[in-house]
């Protein structure tokens, strides 16, 4: 008999380039996958819920959190702070399943550490002016933290080389199709399996 071990996959890269489009598209297509929801001491924007995209926190709030090492990881990004609640994701691993994390770059430094044998995918815009072009139509953000973004995007992408794969983020669908073929064939491999043949063949 074969089984899957459980799976921890990765998506990072710089912000705007759309991480969140391709996970949402991805949960879509693939309702078994698991994801992680963030806690974060940002507002929410128009549309957001609490437990949807974040658990929405005060910084007191997410103080105590760390404090108490509610987190697999955190991080401080422009000016606010994100974090991974630890247990989900124990709790899904544990059940052999596969967890999906968004997260900063920042971020999945700290889960490799914990987790060498997880799945870590960045994904780039098809170029900087595309991402200058996407953090402004989103019109979500004021411009001095756009720039704050683009330069921060800009020192972000220099660690491509600490991933197993890049994703451009050019066309959706077929970004999309990427993700979906790196987590099959990822499930695929021997050491994510576990195997047990004794008395299958009488
Ligand atoms: P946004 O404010 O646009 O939702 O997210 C800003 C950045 O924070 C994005 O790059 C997003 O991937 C990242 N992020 C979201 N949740 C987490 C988290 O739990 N931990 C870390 N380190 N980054 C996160």
């Amino acid at each position: 008999m074969i089984s899957n071990e459980g799976m921890l996959v990765v998506v990072s890269g710089p912000a705007g380039v759309g991480k969140g489009t391709l996970c949402r598209a991805l949960f879509a297509a693939w309702p078994g996958l698991e994801y992680s929801v963030s806690v974060t001491t940002r507002n929410p924007r128009p549309g957001e819920t609490e437990g949807k995209e974040y658990y929405f926190r005060t910084r007191e709030e997410f103080m105590e959190m760390i404090k108490n090492n509610e987190f697999l990881e955190w991080a401080e990004f422009c000016g606010n702070y994100y974090g991974t609640p630890r247990f989900h994701v124990e709790s899904v691993l544990a059940r052999k399943k596969t967890i999906l994390l968004e997260i900063d770059i920042q971020g999945a430094k700290q889960v490799k550490a914990k987790y060498p044998d997880g799945v870590f995918i960045f994904i780039v815009p098809p170029s900087l002016a595309t991402l200058s072009q996407r953090l402004r139509s989103r019109g979500t953000e004021p411009e001095d933290v756009i720039e704050r973004r683009l330069a921060t995007a800009l020192k972000e992408l220099e660690n491509i080389y600490d991933y197993d794969y890049v994703v451009e983020n050019d066309e959706v669908d077929v970004a999309v199709e990427k993700l979906k073929s790196i987590i099959i064939a990822e499930k695929c491999r021997v050491k994510r399996k576990s195997f047990s043949f004794k008395g299958e063949i009488k």
